[in-house]
């Protein structure tokens, strides 16, 4: 009689831990990253650039994917894909940001974990190799979320693991050119010009972003970038901004990608999680709706990547191109620059 309650205890506190556990099955991962999205014809992309920047992606997402199928953090699968993409001269963010109208880099970061809420932010920052790293790092090991400017330089001194280079090493000449471009057509045409506006293309390619779903069910999202090429005055754009360019909760995460000041108008990347909260939105729907509606009808473009909790992924974008790879819960994965 005793033994019984025993064993049916047990059975219970299995069947509790089994049902509470919210880990799904092995394999139930996600994730989903973006290089950045822009108006590049097809046919302004080599076929050798193409191979270099799918294989980018291709690494980025093996880093982070590598991470979830272990059964790592969804924190830091974002972290390790944007590294990868922050070290390659081929995207705006990291080596091969953007230059600014003096002719340096400011580099914005940030990286949200969705079920704790937790966010860390920086902006404006000129010597840190890695900003997302250092966006974790005032999440992990500060009392804020955004750090800016000299600021959060003088945070990034008093953290042991942050590599600091100096600003030049930014430098690539890719860039170069395009704030040379930039810089001339603002000389004729006597506006500003930003963001390597060039007559009717604009070309904002290179931010990059992730978002990912580990096996504990729990979210995160990350996005890090140079800005808009001839940026000035301390403009930040939307990446850094909570609820912008980055969000992350219980049930989604996007990372966004375009003409910032719309995004920040537009509250975009939580508008999108927001309508999957508040009016049980499908992600797709939601994500398509903030892309190809609210953007474009307030004079914005671009694009987004978003993840739910059952490993929906939703890539949405109005600008002709993005670069952006996934891999499903099924394993199955993907890169792609257009329409393709
Ligand atoms: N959203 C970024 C910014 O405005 C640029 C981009 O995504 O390409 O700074």
């Amino acid at each position: 009689m005793r033994i019984l309650p025993l064993c049916l205890l047990a059975l219970a506190m299995t069947a509790n831990a089994q049902s509470h556990d919210p880990a799904p099955p092995s394999g139930r991962t996600a994730l989903v990253i973006h290089g950045g999205a822009g108006f590049v014809p097809k046919e302004s992309l080599s076929a050798a650039d193409q191979k270099e920047i799918r294989e980018t992606l291709g690494r980025a997402l093996d880093a982070g994917n590598s991470v979830l199928r272990s059964g790592g953090a969804a924190i830091d699968a974002v972290e390790a894909s944007i590294r990868v993409l922050e070290e390659s001269p081929r995207f705006n963010a990291g080596k091969g940001a953007v230059f600014n109208a003096k002719g340096g880099h400011e580099l914005d970061a940030a990286i949200m974990e969705g079920h704790t809420r937790r966010a860390g932010a920086v902006a404006g920052v000129t010597t840190v190799r890695s900003p997302i790293r250092l966006a974790r790092a005032v999440m992990e090991h500060s009392p804020h979320v955004m750090l800016a400017g000299a600021g959060a330089e003088a945070f990034a001194d008093t953290q042991k693991d942050i590599e600091r280079v100096p600003n030049s090493w930014f430098d690539t000449p890719m860039r170069r050119r395009q704030l040379e471009e930039a810089q001339r057509k603002e000389a004729t045409q006597k506006t500003a010009v930003i963001a390597g506006d060039d007559g009717n293309v604009r070309r904002y390619l290179g931010t990059v972003g992730a978002v990912a779903l580990d096996r504990a069910g729990h979210i995160a999202a990350g996005t890090s970038t140079g800005g808009m090429t001839n940026k000035r005055w301390g403009r930040i754009g939307d990446s850094p901004i909570i609820g912008a360019g980055t969000w992350a909760d219980e049930r989604c995460g996007v990372s966004g990608t375009g003409w910032g000041e719309y995004y920040i108008r537009a509250n975009a990347a939580r508008d999108i999680c927001a309508r999957v909260e508040y009016r049980g939105d499908s992600l797709e729907a939601a994500a398509n709706e903030v892309i190809n509606k609210v953007i474009p009808a307030m004079g914005g473009d671009g694009g987004a990547i978003a993840l739910d909790r059952d490993g929906n992924i939703a890539m949405p974008f109005n600008s002709g191109s993005m670069f952006r790879a996934w891999v499903r819960p099924d394993g199955s994965r993907g890169v792609a620059i257009h329409e393709d």
